[in-house]
């Protein structure tokens, strides 16, 4: 980190954490090391930078000064203890759960994880032998009643994709923290302006960085961050801390060491580069989210073409009351409205000018998606009733417009129905 930059504001530490000019040149915008591999200054020093005994690059797959860059910028934000950058969202969700479990493990999913989760973990990995469970992430209780003696990972989003649904981080941390098993939040939809789930107890913070990361909607990647509150010496995770490694970093370096290097799901340092450049506007955008989606949720929740209108923001939500303490007075940017039929979110989406019919979020535009025909349609019918995604459920993602035209093309599509 920067010289005294931990104590600044977090929509100061966007810019400067972890961040200082280049020594060389001065230049005040991260360089992009294109370099696939980097050469050492004879064959002892390759040798102990491979054997993790000296530090220092080696190849790209395992490590980049741009990627390494982000990481730090992302650790940073989060206050974790050190991160590691991936190809995407996916890529740091698969690698998270591979570093912690294996065949015969087991692992606790909130039922309204994101769909793509929701296959990884009940498709793909279920038949390499890692089982899972879901439960209400709501319920903290139920968390505690499922941990067995297999369970390896407890994994929540900071707000529920599409659900919407928001868990009691410091309650979860509880549960996790006295069976001793690690928790891992997904902060895609929350980001660390709105909520530092470190802070609440959780070892593991997940982050798609294609959605507000960046922000700008060109790059596709993930970050991994080790909150620094687990010293990983618990008997579960007996296989990270073989060997002589100090036990607070047995999960990052196994993280990039073995799984990241294994699996080969690195990012590019341009990507790398990308994501810093939306980094930088992070704090001002996500304002303007915030309050975009709070006006339009406000003015579209009675509209008679409405028949329920999701956003945390609102009393009507079952976790008003706990997203106000836990996010401080703000909500997101997310919101969901049922519309009486497929066909009318049919119509809905089809009548709008501005808004655009992506299968993304966190993008500066508005954009609209219906989700059981899209990204949740390979979920089965009960795994859609489950993670809340019905048939006339549309979401929207309020982008930073001015919002008197986002509202305006809301109706205009409303007027559809
Ligand atoms: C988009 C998303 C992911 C997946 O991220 P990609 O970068 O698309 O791989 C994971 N979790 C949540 C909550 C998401 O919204």
């Amino acid at each position: 980190m920067a010289a005294g930059t931990q104590r600044l504001h977090p929509d100061t530490r966007v810019i400067h954490a972890s961040f200082d000019p280049d020594p060389e040149t001065g230049a005040t915008a991260a360089a992009i090391v294109p370099s696939s591999a980097f050469a050492a200054g004879s064959a002892e020093e390759l040798e102990a930078i491979f054997a993790g005994t000296a530090g220092g690059y080696l190849y790209s797959r395992l490590g980049n000064p741009t990627v390494c860059q982000f990481e730090r910028r992302m650790a940073a934000l989060e206050d974790g203890r050190g991160a590691v950058a991936t190809a995407s969202g996916m890529a740091a969700i698969s690698a998270t759960v591979l570093a912690l479990a294996g065949a015969g493990d087991e692992v606790l999913a909130g039922s309204h994880v994101f769909s793509g989760t929701r296959s990884l973990l009940s498709r793909t990995l279920a038949r390499h032998g890692i089982a899972t469970r879901y439960f209400d992430a709501r319920d903290a209780a139920a968390c505690g009643r499922a941990i067995h003696d297999r369970t390896r990972l407890v994994l929540v989003e900071s707000i529920g994709n599409p659900a919407l649904d928001v868990p009691d981080l410091a309650a979860l941390s509880a549960v996790c923290r006295s069976h001793g098993v690690a928790l891992a939040v997904d902060n895609t939809l929350g980001t660390p302006l709105l909520i530092r789930p470190g802070d609440r107890g959780a070892d593991i913070i997940l982050h798609s960085a294609s959605k507000f990361i960046n922000g700008h909607g060109m790059a596709i990647g993930g970050v991994i961050v080790d909150a620094g509150t687990s010293d990983w010496s618990c008997g579960r995770y007996r296989h990270l801390t073989n060997g002589s490694r100090p036990h607070e970093w047995a999960f990052l370096a196994h993280l990039r060491r073995e799984v990241c290097r294994d699996l080969g799901g690195c990012l590019s340092p341009f990507n790398a580069f990308l994501m810093m450049v939306g980094l930088e506007t992070l704090a001002v955008r996500m304002e303007r989210h915030w309050s975009n989606a709070a006006h339009v949720a406000e003015a579209l929740a009675t509209h008679p073409k409405v028949r329920e209108l999701r956003f945390p923001g609102l009393p009507a939500h079952p976790d008003h009351g706990l997203s106000r303490r836990q996010f401080g007075g703000r909500f997101g940017s997310l919101l969901t409205v049922r519309l009486g039929s497929r066909e009318g979110a049919f119509r809905f989406i089809n009548g709008l000018q501005l808004c655009r019919n992506v299968s993304n979020l966190g993008d500066t535009r508005t954009l609209v998606i219906h989700p059981a025909s899209t990204f949740c349609r390979e979920l089965t019918a009960d795994e859609r009733a489950e993670a809340g995604v019905t048939d006339d459920l549309v979401r929207v993602s309020v982008g930073i417009e001015h919002p008197d035209d986002i509202l305006h093309d809301l109706e205009r599509g409303l007027e559809q129905v």
